[in-house]
């Protein structure tokens, strides 16, 4: 039972915000770590569905 403890002080440890794409939270990945700042969707689906709401078909 020690290992649940450690994997969720080491879980809490990481940053977290909304995607303004889809406003669910996304949680720090390693990819990210050089410009985290400037995340802002948590894929490039949600970035290209805020740039274009609306489809144009
Ligand atoms: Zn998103």
């Amino acid at each position: 039972m020690g290992s649940a403890l450690a994997f969720r002080g080491n879980k809490a440890a990481l940053p977290q915000k909304a995607c303004l794409g889809c406003l669910r939270p996304m949680t720090w990945r390693r990819a990210w770590a050089k410009n985290w700042d400037e995340v802002k969707y948590c894929s490039d689906r949600c970035r290209a569905a805020a740039r274009n709401p609306l489809p144009s078909r």
